[in-house]
C-alpha cells in the first residue's frame, strides 16, 4: 500500500467542492459517466486497430448499483481501465491546462470561485461533492494486475494490489448521510435519464419488481430485474425532428463538460457521395483555455459511430475553436492514423462544408436577430477575426460577420454598415488602429475625417493590426489605414494649401527634414490636418507602428527599422508665428517637439523624454 499526495491543484479543487455551496451537485454522475463512456471509446478504438487489443472482447456496458445498507453508489465500465501509473496521473494531478490555469488564479471567495468552475468541466473530483470517501478499482485491459485507489480527499490517497475479474474501472462512492437521495433508484435514474440518454452505451440499473402473488392470502413476491435506464441512441444519429431542445441541451453538457445550456446548435446529416453526419454547437460562455496554445479541440470525430479521436485539431480550422461537438464519417477506415487524417479527401471535404454550414448559421443569425448575434460575437468574435488571416475561401462570409467600433457611432457595426453611410464622394473604407480607444477617437489623424463627416473604423483589439491589412477590400470598396500617406489625395482639404504657403514652408521642410533625418523618412504639409500641427504617417508598403509592434512580439526583432514621415499643418499658428518672425533658430527644438508629439498622440514611447520635457518647458518659460 502506497501513500500519495494530491497534486496542489487538486486540493484546492476538492476545498472548492466540498467547502463551497455548489448548486448542482447531480452533475458528478453525469462526468463518471462521461469517463466510462470515453473509456469504452477509446477500448472499442484499440480493439479494431490495435492487434494487441484485437482478442479481447469489447463488451461495452454501465453499471450503477446502489446499496442503502453501506450507503454507496457505484458505477462500473467495461472500457480500457487504467493501471498504477495511469490512477496517478488521472486521479492525482489535473492535467488540463485551462482548469489549472482558473486554479492558479482563484478570487478567493468561495460563492463566486464555486460558480465559476460550475461552468467547465469538473470531471471525476466532483464526486466528493456527494461521497465522503471514493474507491476506484480499476484493472487496465489487456494487464493481469488489478489496483485499488482510496481517498477522502484529506490531501491524499492511497493505491494498493487488488482483484478484479474484468478489465474496466468501479467507482465506489461512500454518500455522505445529507445527501442520501442519492441512494434512491428513482433520483438516480432521473439523472441518467437527464444527462446521459443519448450517450451511445447503454446504462444499467437493478430495479426491484413486485410481482403479485397468483394464490390468494399469499404475500407478493419481489424480483430483482436489471433494467436499461438510457436510451443509448447516440443522439446524433437520429433524426432532427425526432429530438427536442432539452435533449439536444443535455447531450451537449454531457459531450462538453460544461454546465450551461449551449447557446446554439447545428445538426446536419448528409447524403450523397460523402456521407456523414454534424452536430456542431456553440458554447454560451468562452472555454476557460480559448486563448491558449494547448487548447483542447471540442469536436469529436467518429466513423460509423465508433469513436476515433477527441484530440485532432484540424477537424476545423482553429478559428472555430470554441465549437464542440460531433463529426461522424460513414467512408474513413477505423484504423486511420493521424498523419492520414490530416490529409485525407473525405475529412477535408467535411471539414469545408461544416466551415460553411456553421458561419453559413451565423449569418443566418445576425440577419435575424442582430442582438443574439452580438451575444455570440461578445464572446467569439475575436477569435473568428482570426479567420480573416487564413481562410481565403470563406473570406467573404468572415467580412460580412466581424464588427468594428466606430468613430461616429455606439456600439459594433459591420462593414455593410459602413457602406451604407459613407459619403457620397468617398473612395474608401477607412480604420485606424491602436490599443487605446480614447487615443484612438482623438488622434489627429482623423481630423480631416471628422470635418468631412466620413466615418473611421476604430480598431482597438489586437488581432485587428495583423488581420484587417491583409483584407483590402470589401464589397469592391478599398479599405485603408487613416495613417497611410496614400490617401492624402482622397480626404484632402478643399482649402488646399496655396502656392504661397507652400514657398515659405519649404525652406522650413528643408531643414526639418535635416534636423530629422535620423528618425523619419521624409517632412511634408500636410492636407488632412485642421488643429494639430503634426502627425505621423507611413509610407504605402511600409508597416505602422502598431503592425510593428505585432511582428515583434510575434518574435520577428531583427526587423528594419522603419521610419515614418512627419507630417505638418502650415496653417498652424507655430508655423504662422516662424515664418512671420522669419526666424528659424527655434526649428531645432520645435522639429523634435512636434516629432514627439506626433508619436504621443498615437500611443508611442518617446524614446529620450528628458530632452522632451527639456524642450517644452524651455517654451513654456518663454511664453510665459
Ligand atoms: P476528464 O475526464 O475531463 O479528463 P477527469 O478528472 O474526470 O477529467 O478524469 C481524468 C482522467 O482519468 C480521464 O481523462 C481518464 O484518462 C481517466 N479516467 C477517469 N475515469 C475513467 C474510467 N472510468 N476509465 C478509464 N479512465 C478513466
Amino acid at each position: 500500500m502506497a501513500k500519495h499526495q494530491f497534486q496542489t491543484e487538486v486540493t484546492q479543487l476538492l476545498d472548492l467542492m466540498i467547502h463551497s455551496l455548489y448548486s448542482n451537485k447531480e452533475i458528478f454522475l453525469r462526468e463518471l459517466i462521461s469517463n466510462a463512456s470515453d473509456a469504452m471509446d477509446k477500448l472499442h478504438f484499440l480493439t479494431l486497430t490495435d492487434d494487441a487489443y484485437k482478442a479481447l472482447k469489447y463488451k461495452p456496458k454501465i453499471k450503477i448499483e446502489l446499496n442503502k445498507d453501506k450507503k454507496t453508489l457505484s458505477i462500473s465500465d467495461s472500457g480500457i481501465g487504467m493501471n498504477e501509473e495511469e490512477l496517478i496521473e488521472n486521479l492525482g494531478t489535473i492535467a488540463k491546462s485551462g482548469t489549472k490555469s482558473f486554479l492558479s488564479n482563484l478570487s478567493g471567495d468561495k460563492k463566486k470561485d464555486s460558480q465559476l468552475i460550475g461552468q467547465f468541466g469538473v470531471g471525476f473530483y466532483s464526486a466528493f461533492m456527494v461521497a465522503n470517501k471514493i474507491e476506484v478499482l480499476s484493472k487496465k485491459a489487456g494487464e493481469d494486475q488489478a489496483w485499488k485507489w482510496v481517498s477522502e480527499a484529506t490531501g491524499e490517497y492511497e493505491i494498493k494490489k487488488a482483484k478484479k475479474a474484468d478489465f474496466g474501472v468501479k467507482i465506489t462512492l461512500h454518500i455522505k448521510d445529507d445527501e442520501s437521495e442519492f441512494l434512491e433508484f428513482y433520483k438516480i435514474e432521473d439523472i441518467v435519464k437527464k444527462y446521459s440518454n443519448h450517450i451511445p452505451f447503454g446504462i444499467y440499473m437493478d430495479k426491484e419488481e413486485t410481482i403479485p402473488s397468483e394464490k390468494e392470502g399469499e404475500e407478493p413476491k419481489k424480483e430483482i430485474k436489471e433494467i436499461q435506464v438510457n436510451k443509448a441512441s447516440a443522439l446524433w444519429t437520429l433524426n432532427k425532428r425526432d429530438l427536442k431542445d432539452e435533449e439536444y441541451k443535455d447531450f451537449y453538457k454531457q459531450i462538453s463538460h460544461d454546465s450551461s445550456d449551449p447557446f446554439l446548435w447545428v445538426h446536419t446529416k448528409a447524403e450523397g457521395t460523402i456521407e456523414y453526419k454534424t452536430l456542431f454547437y456553440i458554447p454560451s460562455t468562452p472555454p476557460m483555455d480559448l486563448f491558449r496554445v494547448d487548447y483542447q479541440p471540442g469536436v469529436k470525430l467518429y466513423v460509423k459511430r465508433v469513436f476515433i479521436t477527441d484530440d485532432e485539431k484540424e477537424l476545423l480550422p482553429t478559428y472555430l475553436r470554441f465549437i464542440r461537438g460531433i463529426i461522424d464519417a460513414e467512408d474513413l477506415p477505423l484504423n486511420i492514423s493521424r498523419e492520414i487524417l490530416q490529409k485525407n479527401r473525405i475529412l477535408e471535404t467535411i471539414k469545408r462544408a461544416s466551415i460553411k454550414k456553421i458561419l453559413g448559421e451565423l449569418k443566418k443569425l445576425k440577419e435575424k436577430d442582430n442582438g443574439k448575434y452580438l451575444e455570440f460575437y461578445k464572446n467569439f468574435g475575436k477569435v473568428l477575426k482570426e479567420g480573416l488571416y487564413g481562410d481565403f475561401e470563406n473570406k467573404d462570409t468572415l467580412l460580412d460577420l466581424v464588427l468594428f467600433k466606430s468613430s461616429k457611432r455606439d456600439g459594433l457595426i459591420s462593414l455593410k454598415q459602413y457602406k451604407e453611410e459613407m459619403q457620397e464622394d468617398q473612395k474608401s473604407i477607412y480604420y485606424i488602429t491602436g490599443e487605446n480607444i480614447a487615443l484612438l477617437k482623438n488622434s489627429p489623424l482623423l481630423e480631416q475625417f471628422k470635418a468631412k463627416n466620413i466615418e473611421v473604423l476604430l480598431l482597438d483589439e489586437e488581432v485587428d493590426a495583423i488581420v484587417i491589412p491583409m483584407v483590402h477590400e470589401y464589397d469592391k470598396t478599398p479599405i485603408k489605414p487613416v495613417n497611410n500617406s496614400d490617401i492624402d489625395e482622397e480626404i484632402k482639404n478643399e482649402e488646399k494649401v496655396s502656392e504661397e504657403d507652400k514657398k515659405e514652408m519649404s525652406e522650413i521642410l528643408v531643414k526639418m527634414k535635416e534636423i530629422l533625418k535620423d528618425d523619419t523618412k521624409d517632412v511634408k504639409i500636410s492636407s488632412r490636418l485642421s488643429d494639430s500641427p503634426s502627425v505621423l504617417v507611413y509610407d504605402k508598403n511600409d508597416p505602422d507602428f502598431q503592425m510593428q509592434e505585432m511582428l515583434k512580439q510575434m518574435g520577428q526583432d531583427n526587423l528594419p527599422k522603419v521610419k515614418p514621415i512627419l507630417e505638418v499643418n502650415p496653417k498652424h499658428e507655430i508655423f504662422r508665428k516662424i515664418i512671420e518672425n522669419k526666424d528659424f533658430s527655434s526649428l531645432q527644438d520645435i522639429s523634435f517637439l512636434l516629432l514627439d508629439q506626433a508619436k504621443l498622440s498615437e500611443g508611442i514611447k518617446i524614446d529620450d523624454v528628458a530632452s522632451f520635457s527639456k524642450r517644452l518647458n524651455k517654451y513654456i518659460a518663454k511664453a510665459l
